[in-house]
């Protein structure tokens, strides 16, 4: 009965929600990311006992991008602490842009602002690399494939290659904040983790997988073990509902109330705490890089199903 419901409610918000994907673009500046189907749009929700939905073009590979964001933060969280990782990087919104400079320079001497911009990513892989050393990369990988339940996670070389060629801001983010103390590792190193973490292919269960351990504070379904502490998932939780969708976070809070993390792949992570985890895919982008079908589906599932927190 429940597979039904469940099922039913998928296809509905797919189908309701599709159009709006000729409002958005397709994300340019990153030229590879121009070669997605624009129309695609996909879901998958798995509940605490890792059963799964999914609807629409729930197949479509994409790249994680800043979604990723959140499997560097937990990592993070895990291995030096939530006080050094709020010491080194805050916990506060931009209301600028995800690849903003600005506020480096004239608000906190360097510091970026929260994980999830870029500068905060930046900073919070460099904080890693002084922790963890030359193997930071394969340890992230490890963690994101046990997060996932993926194995088989990889890089989309095209992808990467994109990403080097045009990430020119990301360096420049990379070196003022090596320039203000902001982290000693060498930023090269730094650039490349980075943009792997942004070039690696997923699905929307990838997504959902990780979204419900999320929900489960860490732990997983069958095996019972817990991948990261409650005080980290809550951590994970309060930023994704304050800056977890760029300088959209406050209107995405009002509209859906689900803590989430997008990206400009198309993806969005979203948590409903203690009952489900929810991975969303549709490439076509809202002005500030949000999926805009997969934000307008998931504003309809909070309101059929009543999972904003704020509801
Ligand atoms: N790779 C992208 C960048 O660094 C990720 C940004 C995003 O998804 N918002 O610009």
């Amino acid at each position: 009965m429940m597979e039904i419901v469940v099922q039913a409610l998928l296809d509905k918000a797919v189908a309701d929600a599709r159009p709006y994907a000729e409002k958005g673009r397709l994300a340019t500046y990153i030229p590879e990311l121009t070669k997605a189907n624009r129309r695609a749009l996909g879901v998958c929700v798995v509940d605490l006992d890792g059963n799964h939905w999914r609807a629409g073009d729930f197949d479509t590979t994409f790249t994680i991008q800043s979604v990723s964001k959140v499997a560097t933060l937990l990592y993070a969280l895990e291995t030096c602490g939530i006080q050094q990782v709020l010491s080194r990087i805050g916990a506060e919104q931009t209301a600028d842009a995800f690849n903003s400079i600005i506020k480096l320079e004239t608000r906190n001497s360097g510091k970026p602002l929260n994980p999830f911009i870029n500068a905060g990513a930046i900073a919070l892989i460099a904080m890693l690399m002084e922790a963890v050393g030359e193997d930071l990369l394969s340890a992230l990988l490890d963690y994101l494939k046990t997060l996932t339940g993926n194995r088989t996670l990889s890089v989309d070389a095209d992808v990467l290659r994109s990403e080097r060629a045009t990430g020119d801001i990301n360096r420049a983010l990379a070196y003022y904040q090596k320039g203000m103390h902001t982290f000693t590792a060498d930023v090269t190193a730094v650039l490349d983790v980075y943009f792997h973490m942004c070039s690696l292919e997923v699905q929307v269960i990838d997504l959902a997988r990780m979204a419900a351990l999320i929900a489960s504070n860490g732990r997983h379904p069958a095996t019972g073990e817990h991948h990261f502490s409650a005080e980290s998932a809550r951590c994970a939780k309060v930023l994704m509902t304050t800056c977890g969708l760029y300088d959209s976070s406050g209107w995405f809070a009002l509209e859906v109330g689900i803590p989430s993390k997008s990206g400009v792949g198309g993806g969005i992570l979203s948590v409903v705490p203690g009952q489900f985890g929810i991975g969303v895919v549709g490439p076509s982008l809202d002005d500030k890089g949000n999926s805009i079908a997969g934000v307008e589906l998931l504003r309809r599932l909070s309101r059929t199903q009543g999972w904003s927190l704020f509801a």
